[in-house]
C-alpha cells in the first residue's frame, strides 16, 4: 500500500510550537482553523507592507494604505466622562502634525510615551475633519533594531479580535511563523518534478514557502506566489485527470452497437425540426462514447434554450434500442413533471413506457413503478432526488441523464452510477454556463460537450431595466403583449432568511396584478415552493395550456420550464438576484418565434454591484459572458452550486485571475500522466506522495500502473 499513514513532522499539533501553548492553540484552531505546523505554514499573508519606506506627515494623503512615520509624541490625553472612551496624542515631525487615537486598550499605554524620544508609528491614516489621524497605530521607539533590516516586505495576516486580545494580531502571527520556519526547514521536500521546476523556472518548495511569508524583495515574492499557485492547481488537476484515467482503464460500460426502431422512429416521425449542427455534433460524441466500451462521463453545457432536452432524449433512445433502460433526473418536481409530460408526448406513440417518480408519488404508484423498473418493463424513469433511493433498482440501466447538474452534489452523481452491476453511461447537463476555469476545476474529470448555437429563427430577447416608479408603463406593456396572444411571467425573489416576508411580497404582488388584470378578461396563475405539489401542478398546467395569461411565481420556475408562447419575463426586485439566476429566469422566454422581452424591475438606489449585474443583463444574452462577469463579481466560492465543493477552497490560486496558470497546470499534469500514468517512476515518488496526502480517500493506484 502507500505510506500516507506515516507521521509527518508538519502534522505536529500547533500547540507544540514555541509561543503557542494550549490556550492560544485552542484559539488558533477555533478562529483560523489552524491545527498543525502545516496549517500555519500554509496560512499565507493576504498582503505585504513595505516597512523600509518612511513617510513624512506632510506626505500623507487621503486613501493611503498603511504608512510608517518617524516622529515625536506629545500631548497624550484621555477623553470622556470617566476618561475611558478614548485617548489621543499628537505626532509631529519637521513637516507637520497629526493625531493618534485609541478607542480601547489604551490604559496601559498612556504612560509609556516619553517626550523628546523619537518613535516609529505605523498605521492607516484617515482624514478626520481637516486633519489626518491614525487609529490604533503600532508604536515603537526608534532603536537600531527597530528599523527593520531583514526583510523589507512585512507580511499581513488575517486575524480576529479574539486572537488579537491574546497577542495574536497580524504581528503576533508573523512571530509564530518566524519561530516555525527554521523548525520545518528540513521537512519541506520538493513535491513537483524537477523537469517542471526547471522548465517553468519555479523556485523550490522551501524557497517559496519562506518567501511567501518573509519575502526578500518583490521579485522573490512574485516567484513564490507563482510557484505556490501552480502547485495548488497542479495537484487538483493531477487528481482529476488521474481519476479520469483510472475510470477509462477500469470502468467498462455497456456497448450499444446498433440504433434501431426507437432512435430512428423518433428521428423520422417525431422530430418536428432539423437538429442544429451543434446538437448533431454532441449526439455524435455521445454515440462514440456508447460504442467505446468505456463508461461515458460527459458534461453537456448549453445555454438556456439551446435544445439540450432533445439531445438527452435521443441519448436515452440509444440505450433503449439496445435493450437497456434509462433514467432522467431533474432538480425540482415541477421540472421532472414537465420533462415527463414532454418526453411522454415524444415517445409514447413509439411504444415506449415512461414513468415519473418524485417525492410526492403515491405509494401504490410508487410500488408499481419500482417493480416495473426492476423487471425491465419500464423503459424510462424520470424523477427527482427520489431516484437516488436504494429502493429504486433497474433491470438493466444503460443511460443516466442528469439535468441542471449544478444542483446535485458529486456524491449524488456517484449514487446513480452505482445502480446496476455495470455502471451506466452518464450525461450531465447544465444550463448555467460555467466559466472555463471553474469548469476545469469542478468537472475536470469529465468530458465536455458544448451546444454553442441556438435553434434558428430565435430572436434575441430584448432586456430592459425599469425602476419601480415606472410600473404603470410596464403594466401597459404587458397588456399590449397579452392582447397579441402572448403570456407573461412575473417573478419575485425568494430569500431564505425571511420566507414569510418573501411570501408576503409574492402575495401582495399577486393581488396587485389581479387588480390590474381582473377577470373575466384575464386569468392569473400563482406558483411558489410552499404550495402542495398537486396545487402547483394544477396552476402550472393552466398556464402551460394557455388558460391563464400571467404566471406570478417565485424562482421555482427558474429551471427548465418550457412554455414557448410566454414572451415576457418581468423580474421584480431584480437587484436581489444573482446573475446566473437572472439569466436562467430570462431563458424562460424567447423560446418561440415571437420577439420576447425581459423587464428587470428595481428600486432607485442600487449598489455598484447590482448596477453592474443589471447592466450586463441589458447588454448581452451571452451566457458565457454573464458567467464570467458573475465569477468576477462574486468569486468562485459563491457561485451557484459550488458551495459544497471543497475543491474551491483554494489557499492561494484565484480562479477569477489565474486562468493561465490553471491551463499550464492542467497541461503539465496531462503530460506527466502520459509519461508515467501510475506515477511509479522514482523521480515521481514525491508527486505521488503529495497527491495521496492531499486526496487521501482516493487510493486507486495499485489498479492502474
Ligand atoms: P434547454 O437547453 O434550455 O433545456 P430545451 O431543450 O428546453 O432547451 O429547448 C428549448 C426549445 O427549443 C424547446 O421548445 C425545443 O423543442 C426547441 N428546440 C430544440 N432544438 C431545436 C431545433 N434544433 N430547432 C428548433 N427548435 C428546437
Ligand atoms: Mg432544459
Amino acid at each position: 500500500m502507500t505510506d500516507t499513514g506515516r507521521q509527518d513532522y508538519l502534522d505536529t499539533p500547533i500547540e507544540f510550537l514555541k509561543g503557542v501553548g494550549p490556550k492560544r492553540a485552542e484559539l488558533l484552531r477555533k478562529e483560523l482553523d489552524i491545527h498543525s505546523f502545516r496549517d500555519l505554514l500554509t496560512f499565507f499573508p493576504f498582503r505585504y507592507i513595505d516597512r523600509s519606506r518612511f513617510y513624512t506627515i506632510g506626505e500623507v494623503r487621503d486613501q493611503m494604505p498603511y504608512v510608517q512615520i518617524r516622529g515625536k509624541i506629545s500631548d497624550v490625553r484621555l477623553h470622556g466622562k470617566h476618561r475611558t472612551t478614548r485617548m489621543t496624542a499628537t505626532l509631529s515631525d519637521s513637516t507637520g502634525q497629526m493625531e493618534l487615537v485609541w478607542f480601547r486598550g489604551f490604559k496601559w499605554l498612556k504612560d509609556r510615551f516619553k517626550t523628546g524620544v523619537e518613535y516609529i508609528v505605523f498605521g492607516k491614516p484617515a482624514l478626520f475633519g481637516k486633519r489626518f489621524n491614525i487609529a490604533h497605530p503600532e508604536v515603537e521607539p526608534v532603536t537600531p533594531g527597530a528599523i527593520s533590516q531583514d526583510s523589507a516586505m512585512h507580511p499581513v495576516y488575517n486575524s480576529t479580535e479574539k486572537l488579537g486580545s491574546m497577542g495574536l494580531d497580524s504581528r503576533g502571527i508573523a512571530k509564530l511563523v518566524k519561530n516555525l520556519l527554521p523548525l520545518v526547514k528540513d521537512h519541506l521536500a520538493e513535491t513537483l518534478p524537477s523537469g517542471i521546476l526547471s522548465s517553468l523556472r519555479l523556485p523550490s518548495r522551501e524557497e517559496a514557502l519562506f518567501h511567501i511569508h518573509f519575502p526578500a524583495d518583490d521579485r522573490m515574492l512574485k516567484r513564490a506566489i507563482a510557484r505556490l499557485k501552480f502547485e495548488e492547481l497542479f495537484f487538483i488537476q493531477l487528481n482529476l485527470l488521474r481519476h479520469k484515467l483510472i475510470r477509462n482503464e477500469k470502468s467498462k460500460s455497456h456497448i450499444f452497437p446498433g440504433l434501431d426502431e426507437y432512435f430512428n422512429g423518433f428521428y423520422r416521425k417525431k422530430l418536428s425540426f432539423e437538429l442544429t449542427a451543434a446538437q448533431k455534433r454532441v449526439l455524435k460524441e455521445i454515440r462514440g462514447d456508447t460504442l467505446s466500451g468505456k463508461q461515458m462521463n460527459r458534461l453537456l453545457q448549453g445555454d438556456v434554450g439551446s435544445g439540450k432536452t432533445v439531445v438527452a432524449v435521443m441519448s436515452m433512445l440509444m440505450a433503449l434500442d439496445n435493450g437497456f433502460q434509462a433514467c432522467l433526473m431533474a432538480p425540482t418536481e415541477i421540472l421532472a413533471f414537465q420533462h415527463f409530460e414532454s418526453v411522454t408526448a415524444m415517445l409514447s406513440e413509439l411504444g415506449i413506457r415512461v414513468g415519473l417518480l418524485t417525492g410526492s408519488t403515491k405509494q401504490a404508484d410508487r410500488r408499481k413503478l419500482l417493480s416495473d423498473a426492476a423487471d425491465g418493463s419500464l423503459h424510462l424513469l424520470i424523477g427527482t432526488h427520489a431516484l437516488l433511493e436504494d429502493m429504486v433498482q433497474f433491470k438493466a440501466l444503460g443511460m443516466v441523464v442528469i439535468d441542471e447538474q449544478h444542483r446535485f452534489g458529486v456524491a449524488q452523481r456517484a449514487r446513480l452510477w452505482s445502480k446496476g452491476s455495470m455502471p451506466p453511461h452518464v450525461l450531465v447537463m447544465t444550463a448555467t454556463p460555467i466559466p472555463r476555469t471553474l469548469a476545469m476545476t469542478l468537472y475536470g474529470d469529465l468530458d465536455v460537450s458544448v451546444i454553442d448555437e441556438l435553434p434558428p429563427g430565435r430572436k434575441p430577447i430584448r432586456t430592459m431595466h425599469q425602476y419601480d416608479r415606472s410600473r404603470l408603463k410596464v403594466f401597459g406593456f404587458i397588456r399590449q403583449e397579452i392582447a397579441k396572444g402572448r403570456q407573461v411571467y412575473v417573478v419575485y425573489p425568494l430569500i431564505r432568511e425571511s420566507e414569510k416576508l418573501d411570501l408576503k411580497d409574492l402575495n401582495d404582488g399577486y393581488e396587485s396584478i389581479v387588480r390590474e388584470f381582473p377577470p373575466p378578461g384575464y386569468a392569473v396563475s400563482i406558483v411558489h415552493g410552499k404550495m402542495k405539489p398537486a396545487d402547483k401542478d394544477y396552476e402550472m398546467q393552466r398556464f402551460v395550456s394557455g388558460q391563464t395569461q400571467i404566471m406570478v411565481a417565485t424562482t421555482v420556475i427558474e429551471v427548465g420550464i418550457d412554455v414557448p408562447n410566454a414572451s415576457v419575463m418581468v423580474i421584480e426586485s431584480a437587484e436581489r438576484f444573482g446573475l446566473s439566476q437572472l439569466h436562467q429566469l430570462r431563458g424562460r422566454v424567447g423560446r418561440g418565434a415571437d420577439q420576447s422581452f425581459c423587464i428587470l424591475m428595481s428600486k432607485d438606489e442600487l449598489s455598484a454591484d447590482a448596477r453592474k449585474r443589471l447592466g450586463v443583463m441589458v447588454e448581452t444574452n451571452d451566457g458565457f459572458r454573464i458567467a464570467e462577469t458573475d465569477l468576477q463579481l462574486r468569486g468562485p466560492g459563491d457561485l451557484q452550486g459550488t458551495q459544497q465543493s471543497g475543491i474551491l477552497d483554494l489557499k492561494i490560486a484565484d480562479l477569477t485571475k489565474d486562468e493561465q496558470v490553471l491551463k499550464y497546470a492542467r497541461r503539465q499534469a496531462m503530460d506527466l500522466l502520459k509519461k508515467d500514468p501510475g506515477l511509479s517512476f522514482r523521480e515521481h515518488r514525491m508527486v505521488r506522495r503529495q497527491l495521496e496526502r492531499l486526496f487521501p480517500r482516493q487510493l486507486f493506484w495499485s489498479r492502474i500502473s
